[in-house]
């Protein structure tokens, strides 16, 4: 029954160095025999009585913190160590600190979670990391995370009761193992890395250089990126992707998305035979009004200067840049006679000034400066009243090189 009026809870115990803030409410709530930890939450603010607003208290609201640790009866730094503090604004979305890393508040999913049977059996509560949406496995155990019970199937509920054990009774330690190996463990490798969490050093992982160059903020984003490409939705929504199934169809997402920067840059070439195809299905033979780039590679065109403007992922732009030159992906829609030239011509392709422009991160200025300069090869088509510029891709892009070698 819940005591309105009591201040203090009954039983406390100090929390553990890598516990989730809400878990160890969780805790506290099965050892003080509570029926939810919104018991607990409601007596730092009513406020909380919404669960959506109980997963606020994490990202370190200060006043509430200091009222959960005396309601608990702890020093508040012993909480604040639990909380995602706010770093951060990086293109709109809120970074917070994780482990000394900043990361996107949407990959802080503390509404669906996760739990190692292995890990609750050696010790009953739960761990921050299995909060991040990105960390889909267990490490330790080689193991899937599981977020349903394996014997109701109902989805586990941070609003519970126990720790351990579903409202059906069942035991999740109880539940059957699902193996993960190596490449799968990779990525979690690599990121535990980051974090400063890989127990034995032998373990450390070396992922593409490129992508090891990365923060760990951009590295989600690339692959996010990736991984809203497979699934067909755009960059500005891939991000929400994470609210789509449960966490093993995600894991199968996330390691399918690493997996494109393996073996560079063949496997990023492969994707980007099947991003084509993927397009022409998605857009049928409507010619799009945009240049040829964007009707071959749609969104994933205009992610590629959009959401990965940033020079740190220009070795993607720059194996783009390779991809379109070995396939010869030009512009061919100008008239039928050029059409031929272009495709025919031994330099190229030929792609419009605007696409340039995007690729190699120049200005128009600069473009028209090398044209003039006659220091790359150009091709002028009229459509309709307008005048396009059509410029020799390889040709350009060595002359950028040449300015400011990578
Ligand atoms: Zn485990
Ligand atoms: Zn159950």
């Amino acid at each position: 029954m819940l005591q309105n009026n009591m201040e203090r809870l009954l039983v406390s115990s100090e929390p553990k160095a890598d516990e989730s803030l809400i878990g160890y409410v969780l805790r506290l709530t099965e050892r003080n025999g509570y029926e939810t930890p919104l018991w607990i939450l409601e007596m730092v603010s009513p406020n909380y009585k919404d669960p959506h607003r109980a997963y606020a208290l994490a990202f370190g609201p200060q006043e509430d913190v200091d009222k959960l640790a005396r309601v608990i009866g702890i020093g508040r730094a012993k909480l604040a160590c639990l909380t995602y503090p706010r770093v951060n604004h990086s293109d709109g979305v809120a970074l917070h600190s994780y482990q000394g890393q900043a990361i996107p508040q949407h990959t802080i999913r503390q509404g669906y979670p996760k739990i190692c049977p292995d890990c609750l059996s050696e010790a009953s509560y739960c761990r921050r990391i299995w909060e991040l949406s990105f960390i889909t496995i267990c490490l330790k155990h080689e193991r899937l995370l599981i977020d349903e019970c394996p014997s109701c199937n109902k989805r586990i509920s941070l609003f519970r009761k126990h720790v351990g054990t579903c409202s059906c009774q069942f035991h999740w330690r109880d539940s059957p193992a699902l193996p993960v190996k190596e490449p799968e463990l990779r990525l979690a490798k690599y990121v535990y890395q980051l974090c400063g969490l890989l127990a034995d050093e032998n373990d450390s992982q070396e992922l593409f250089p490129a992508l090891q160059k990365l923060t760990l903020n951009d590295l989600l984003l690339a692959l996010f990126f990736i991984a809203g490409q497979h699934r067909g939705i755009s960059s500005a929504t891939s991000k929400h992707l994470v609210s789509i199934g449960r966490n093993k169809d995600f894991h199968g997402t996330l390691i399918k998305a690493h997996t494109v920067f393996e073996n560079w840059p063949n496997n990023y070439f492969r994707f980007l035979d099947e991003r084509r195809i993927q397009e022409r299905k998605a857009t049928g033979n409507y010619p799009r009004m945009k240049s040829a780039l964007y009707g071959e590679f749609g969104s994933f065109y205009s992610g590629l200067h959009g959401v990965l403007s940033g020079s740190q992922f220009d070795f993607m732009r720059g194996a783009f840049i390779d991809y379109i030159t070995q396939k010869r992906i030009g512009d061919r829609r100008s008239s039928l006679r050029p059409q031929k030239l272009i495709r025919d011509s031994p330099d190229g392709p030929y792609v419009l000034k605007s696409d340039v422009r995007r690729l190699l991160g120049v200005d128009y200025g600069w473009i028209n400066h090398r044209i003039r300069a006659g220091e790359v090869k150009f091709l002028v088509r009229n459509k309709g009243k307008k005048r396009l510029i059509f410029v020799d891709l390889i040709n350009i892009t060595k002359l950028k090189l040449a300015q400011n070698p990578c």
